[in-house]
């Protein structure tokens, strides 16, 4: 891990009263003539792609233009679990959509999981892979031997999505895997342990259903690679040479908290999954310390938020929230918008309360 120690923890927010109990919250105030940016001091940016950069085959409005101004001073890079697609098949489908990447820009789950498969096994040994193109290019680059079945006595077990993955694929794994049979106790290393995956008809099983089908049979779990484990964000940083990251997802749960294991900084934009209510409800692992509409935000002053003294109230250019006693109050609706919802979720955050104890007002939810 290259973390350094002053990029492990995400910025912490302005602090005028209990503000410090809020974990990962906005960035610092700096002197007020200084306009901060979410990109202020950062080295490099690296993206999510599905409900960040695009969905399904078309671009997110903004985040071309967004990301493509970006490059202009920071390095980017894009990462992500979907294991079935090559990293140059990626950067084809990025390009097409107007960015300027090259296949060592996109760091894939394979490419993590087989980072971690080389510290579990010796150099060239016969690895069993489930998975497609993407994962099976991965563990050949890196030298090892593909085998397709557990009578070849796999030195470890690999696991990444492919749309063709069948039952045949998950019963050799399950047979390599077993604890009664001769590779017991082998390394099994999962891509990602991804629910669902969205495809352009619509959402499917993804590759944690597999593993879950596997495990159900051998009555173990894989090593994962993939977010919200750090590995891929650890192989992020290592390729780009990065110091100070940030980090952009749509989902709180894979991307926000992915980021925040791995100690960098992250955004959560609204323009995928995860919006408004999630949000609010997020629980302390998994808050970003940047809420952004759309990606045009990357470019904008990123307003600090002031904490009342009881810690009660939180002000985000105008906007203000309170808790009082079980409710969630609108004091100024400021702009109604990004920056309403900042100060809420400020103030709900840093209540340190569960959210299904409070009362909520509804229009907090169709802030953004
Ligand atoms: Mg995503």
């Amino acid at each position: 891990m290259r973390i350094p120690p002053s990029r492990r923890k995400p910025p912490r927010p302005t602090s005028t009263g209990t503000a410090d109990a809020v974990a990962g919250f906005f960035r610092k105030a700096t002197v007020s003539a200084d306009i901060v940016t979410p990109l202020t001091g950062v080295d490099v940016l690296l993206a999510d792609l599905d409900g960040v950069v695009y969905a399904g085959p078309a671009a997110i409005p903004f985040a071309v233009e967004s990301l493509n101004r970006a490059a202009e001073t920071v390095r980017v890079g894009y990462i992500t679990n979907n294991a079935s697609r090559t990293d140059q098949s990626v950067a084809n489908h990025l390009t097409e959509l107007g960015l300027t990447v090259g296949a060592t820009d996109v760091v894939t789950s394979p490419q993590a999981a087989v980072r971690l498969l080389a510290g579990e096994v010796p150099a060239g040994a016969r690895i069993l892979v489930v998975g497609g193109e993407g994962l099976v290019s991965e563990v050949e680059k890196a030298g090892f031997v593909v085998t397709r079945s557990a009578d070849d006595n796999p030195a470890a077990v690999i696991q990444g999505f492919a749309p063709d993955v069948g039952w045949a694929h998950l019963a050799e794994a399950s047979f390599a895997l077993s604890p009664d049979g001769p590779t017991a106790g082998i390394p099994w290393i999962a891509t990602n342990t991804d629910w669902t995956i969205p495809v352009a008809r619509g959402i499917a099983p993804g590759n944690g259903t597999l593993v879950s089908a596997v495990h159900t049979a051998v009555g173990r779990l894989p090593i994962v690679a993939g977010k919200p484990e750090a590995a891929i964000f650890v192989e992020a940083i290592n390729r780009f040479g990065a110091s100070t990251a940030l980090f952009i997802g749509d989902r709180l749960d894979t991307d926000i908290l992915g980021a925040n294991r791995a100690g960098i900084p992250a955004v959560l934009v609204l323009t995928g999954i995860d919006k408004a209510k999630q949000a609010l409800a997020a629980d302390a692992d998994s808050r970003p310390a940047f809420l952004l509409t759309d990606l045009r935000q990357l470019h904008e002053p990123y307003p600090e938020t002031v904490f009342s003294k009881d810690g009660a109230t939180a002000t985000v250019a105008g906007a203000s929230v309170s808790i009082r006693g079980n409710t969630v109050e609108i004091t100024n609706d400021g702009d109604g918008g990004i920056n309403l919802l900042r100060a809420a979720c400020a103030a709900i955050w840093n209540s340190g309360r569960p959210i299904y104890g409070l009362n909520v007002p509804e229009r907090l939810y169709a802030a953004q």
